[in-house]
């Protein structure tokens, strides 16, 4: 985007189905300024859930994939050397405060400690972004919200966001919606029959069952959605499966076999 442009604000409603109460508190953490984190598995409708609220509370999105190289510059910004001399060019973070937006790190575990700790002072009462490098004190605009995701199962071992980081969020918990929800949103995500969705969800079921013999992540809504977009190209039913929802989980032999027979046994 040019610079001096403005952030656009969402026109078209990314479509979401609720699964309790998570719109209504989420839009009173916005009123409240209350920074908000979304824990649950991936793919199970949290990137999703954030792009609707922005949409329906009219503020422009920044979001962010973290990773463990990414830096506190790489959020805040940095001087960039050009043929006019040097400027300062904001990063996500500051740019989200100083436009009112809603700023969403994804999977903010994977981001290294000393580049989370810059979150802190937005996360209080202060909501102040200190750049140290240009010696300026940003307070967050009005609609400014943090929002960050979070998959609990996820590397649990290795990783893990410090309890001083944690209790600074309002944490709303998802998983994966129930059958009848699931289904819906298989059937319309992935434009695909209503009996074909129902069955897609009964087997990820049955999938996810299998959770104890040793499946590191469970088959989501978003390979559900993968592999019902590759039913309705034409992709005979049974190979997308294969290739979409059970391929993409495991390399271990048996257990893709057991995912394999679960396969057959639904279709
Ligand atoms: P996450 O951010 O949790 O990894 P996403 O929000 O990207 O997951 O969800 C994956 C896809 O599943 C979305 O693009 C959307 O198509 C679908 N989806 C999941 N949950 C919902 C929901 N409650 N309402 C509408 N679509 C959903």
């Amino acid at each position: 985007m040019p610079r001096g442009e403005r952030l656009p604000f969402p026109t078209a409603e990314p479509w979401y189905q609720p699964n309790a109460d998570e719109v209504q508190v989420f839009e009173q953490c916005h009123a409240r300024q209350l920074a908000v984190m979304l824990k649950g598995p991936t793919g199970c409708g949290k990137t999703r859930f954030v792009e609707h609220m922005a949409w329906r509370l009219g503020r422009p999105l920044i979001t962010v994939s973290c990773h463990d190289d990414m830096t506190a510059s790489d959020l805040l910004g940095r001087f960039l050397i050009g043929t006019d001399g040097t400027r300062w060019i904001d990063g996500p973070l500051t740019r989200a405060v100083r436009e009112g937006a809603i700023c969403y790190l994804d999977e903010v575990v994977e981001a290294r400690q000393d580049t989370i700790v810059v979150l802190h002072p937005l996360t209080d009462y202060r909501r102040i972004l200190p750049l140290d490098k240009t010696g300026e004190t940003l307070e967050a605009a009005p609609g400014f919200q943090l929002v960050v995701s979070y998959n609990p199962g996820y590397q649990r071992m290795l990783k893990d966001l410090k309890p001083s980081t944690r209790q600074r969020f309002v944490a709303l918990e998802f998983d994966f919606p129930d059958a009848d929800r699931e289904a819906a949103i298989v059937e319309r995500e992935g434009a695909i029959d209503a009996p074909t969705a129902r069955a897609l969800v009964s087997l990820a079921g049955r999938l996810r069952a299998l959770q104890d013999r040793g499946l590191a992540e469970l088959p989501s809504t978003r390979l559900l959605i993968a592999t019902a977009r590759l039913i309705g190209s034409g992709v005979a039913l049974r190979s997308a499966c294969n290739v979409a929802l059970i391929a993409p989980l495991s390399d271990d032999p048996a257990l893709v076999g057991a995912m394999r027979e679960l396969v057959e046994l639904t279709f």
